[in-house]
């Protein structure tokens, strides 16, 4: 590992041209989303929240998708709003040093920040749509919502009454192939990648981080504990809301 200063992280951005950006959970905790595996974390604050996402437990237990629809309405992403470092990725775009960002995320906050939806790729899905797990309807999530505020604790898909759940990639479910062909290609073809607020740790988005290293291509890690590629990257601790800001604002266009 070699630790950056915010100098050196700035001049490495400074000399790309073709910048992809990987998130993940880290880059929200400071819009008060939780992250999943921290002290605070979902998962270690409630053991079955792990479950709502898993598709298995979801599709075959009607108990647990009533506690899920009700984790839901209280889902602190419901009220987030984007921070700093979403703010200074949407800066990094204003550069036109962008090539791509991909998020782990399912918050929405880069699109609500505003990052342009052409260079964004959420490859874990988001909570903004419900689907239906039998049939291909999609709608609104603030509609489903609404019909749970109304009494339905598990409401059913209106087209053949299948089962309802948030527009996300469940545990046990594929990622959809042509995300995760956006991110190779934005790792095997970028000249700097940015991985900002993630473990590093789930794939297959992770494994953008080994495709741009075989290419000899720099990588540039910003995240508050150690990852699974520090060895291999340029590494910066702290708070992306803090650094973000520093590392990416009043670049000039290249
Ligand atoms: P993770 O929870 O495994 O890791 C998050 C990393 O970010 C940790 O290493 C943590 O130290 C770091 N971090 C947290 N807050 C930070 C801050 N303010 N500044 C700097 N670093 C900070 O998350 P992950 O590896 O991204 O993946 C877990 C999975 O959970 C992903 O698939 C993602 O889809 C999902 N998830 C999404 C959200 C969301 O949409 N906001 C929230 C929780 C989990
Ligand atoms: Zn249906």
């Amino acid at each position: 590992m070699t630790s950056a200063g915010i100098g050196q992280a700035r001049s490495l951005v400074q000399g790309a041209q073709r910048i992809a950006v990987l998130t993940g959970a880290g880059i929200s905790t400071d819009s008060g989303i939780p992250d999943f595996r921290g002290p605070k974390g979902l998962w270690t604050r409630d053991p079955d929240a792990e479950k709502y996402s898993s598709i298995d437990f979801y599709l075959s237990d009607p108990e647990l998708r009533v506690r899920a629809w009700q984790f839901r309405l209280s889902n602190p992403v419901l009220v987030a709003q984007p921070n700093a470092g979403h703010r200074a990725l949407v800066a990094l775009e204003h550069s036109g040093k962008l090539q791509r960002l991909v998020t782990q995320n399912i918050d929405g906050l880069h699109l609500a920040a505003g990052t342009s939806p052409e260079l964004l790729t959420e490859a874990h899905g988001n909570t903004r749509e419900a689907v239906c797990t039998a049939c291909t309807w999609r709608g609104p999530m603030s509609e489903t919502l609404d019909r749970v505020r109304a009494g339905e604790a598990d409401p059913a898909c209106s087209e053949c009454s299948g089962i309802l759940k948030s527009a996300t990639v469940f545990f046990g479910q594929s990622l959809d192939p042509a995300c995760v062909q956006e991110a190779f290609d934005a790792a095997a073809t970028c000249d700097l990648l940015v991985c900002l607020g993630s473990t590093l740790a789930v794939y297959p988005v992770a494994e953008m981080v080994p495709i741009a290293l075989r290419r000899g291509t720099p990588v540039l890690i910003v995240n508050a504990e150690r990852t699974e590629f520090d060895e291999s990257a340029l590494v910066l601790r702290g708070s992306l809301s803090e650094l973000l800001p520093e590392i990416f604002s009043g670049l000039s266009e290249s």
